[in-house]
């Protein structure tokens, strides 16, 4: 009889995330490598041509600190680069440039949905590597991603599921993009993770660990989830066929086959000692003063979570709109400046929270003070009763005795005239088909 099991899934993840920047981590070419024509945004440096020395992108080393404090690490203001060492095609020197022992930060934790917190081992930064394009018959390298910089955020295996893995991701998503650090779009490349996954079976009393396995080339939300689940089933009916436990040697690599929907094997897991990490000697030291560290922190702009809190609050909206109004920096501008517009208009932010988040006027195609102008122009109309609208119509006809005398000979098209007329008078409150119909019931 099979005896009965309680499987807890136990999940790292290693995040890395493209941070924006004119320049490349190491030399001067233009960091922006997304549809561009391909080895055009190289030099000796990223190219690493002898004799070539590395110098260090300093808005980067700060955008990674503020990454740190954000995630609540602790930031000492010691640091150095490292050299990782593999043999691969799109890394031109042989090595990358990363961080081993003395991360930019580390020991956070982030908090995501439901209160869980997930605590952050370490954020480090490194350069990113070329990309390789595969064609029929030969594969290519494209170097101008090479050396762009890359931040890695690595948690402690923390997520007990793929929802919260889920809610992580988008959860430092929205803060980088809420800071203008990157872009982390998962779709381009920009945020790519890869999580490790292992089980812990608890069994008639013995508690077993199934061999941990890094899952590679995951780069949609949905492929992450889709991954996730699909190794956790996989690692519990491989335990149960063999009884293959975690142990030394045993950690593997494994890809997602989006197509079938599986994970396969890649490669046996590096340990960090086949790296052969040592440190950078073309870079000094970093150090950072307590003060320069202050400044960093005094940069940060308000977070995503406490905006959304100011936003139900002072514009007593729900969280639902709250959230959707402050995700995209874009409406969360304009949406801030509608209200401050409105405001003077006598329109609430409920009103304009409503015609944004329902898609009621085109946002795109309007400023805000033309948003305003909309919104207040609707609602005069709705103000204006039709008694209101059938004194002004008599009115505009009595002023206008030929122009009905004409519509009364056959020239119909005086009709229009004297909507506008109407229109006119009313500064655009009233509703033209309204005016229509009410001006034919007259002159007939
Ligand atoms: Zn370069
Ligand atoms: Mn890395």
């Amino acid at each position: 009889m099979k005896p009965k099991q309680k499987i807890t899934p136990i999940i790292g993840l290693e995040v890395h995330i493209e941070l924006k920047s004119e320049s490349k981590m190491f030399c001067s070419c233009e960091a922006e490598h997304f549809g561009v024509e391909p080895n055009t945004h190289t030099c000796p440096v990223c190219l690493a041509l002898p004799g070539a020395l590395p110098y260090a992108n300093k808005k980067a080393i700060e955008a990674t600190i503020i990454v740190g404090l954000t995630l609540n690490c602790d930031v000492t203001g010691v640091s150095k680069f490292d050299r990782k060492n593999y043999f691969y095609p799109d890394l031109p020197k042989g090595y990358q440039i990363s961080q081993y022992d003395m991360p930019l930060a580390k020991n956070g934790k982030c908090k995501i949905e439901k209160g869980k917190w997930i605590r952050i081992r370490r954020v480090h930064l490194e350069e990113d590597t070329g990309k390789l394009i595969h064609t029929e018959g030969a594969s290519l390298i494209d170097y101008n991603r090479a050396g762009v910089p890359l931040m890695e955020i690595v948690s402690e295996p923390d997520f007990e599921s793929a929802d919260e893995v889920k809610s992580y991701l988008q959860k430092l998503q929205q803060l980088v993009r809420s800071l203008g650090l990157a872009d982390a779009d998962m779709e381009k490349g920009q945020m790519r993770c890869e999580p490790n996954v292992n089980l812990k079976i608890e069994e008639e009393g013995n508690i077993f660990f199934t061999p941990i396995a890094e899952i590679k080339n995951v780069n949609s939300f949905r492929f992450v989830s889709a991954a996730i689940n699909h190794e956790i089933n996989r690692q519990l009916l491989h335990f149960n066929q063999t009884r293959i436990e975690k142990g030394a040697g045993n950690k593997e690599t494994r890809g997602w086959d989006e197509k079938n929907k599986v994970t396969f094997p890649q490669r046996a897991k590096e340990e960090s000692s086949d790296y052969r990490y040592f440190p950078e000697p073309d870079i000094p030291p970093l150090e950072w003063s307590n003060a320069q560290i202050d400044s960093l922190k005094n940069q940060i702009s308000e977070l995503p979570d406490a905006k959304k809190e100011r936003f139900m609050k002072t514009y007593t909206i729900n969280e639902e709109s709250a959230k959707i109004l402050t995700e995209n920096q874009m409406v969360r501008v304009y949406f801030e400046e509608a209200v401050e517009i409105g405001s003077t208009w006598g329109i609430e932010p409920r009103e304009v929270a409503n015609m944004i988040i329902n898609k009621r006027l085109d946002m795109t195609k309007l400023t805000p003070l033309e948003f305003i102008e909309e919104i207040n122009k609707a609602k005069q109309k709705t103000d204006m009763s039709e008694g209101e609208l059938i004194k002004i119509i008599d009115d505009v006809l009595g002023r206008n005795i030929s122009a009905v005398e004409d519509y009364k000979k056959g020239k119909t098209n005086v009709l229009d005239f004297l909507v506008g007329q109407v229109a006119r008078e009313t500064k655009g409150k009233s509703d033209s088909n309204q005016t229509r119909k009410l001006l034919l019931e007259k002159l007939q």
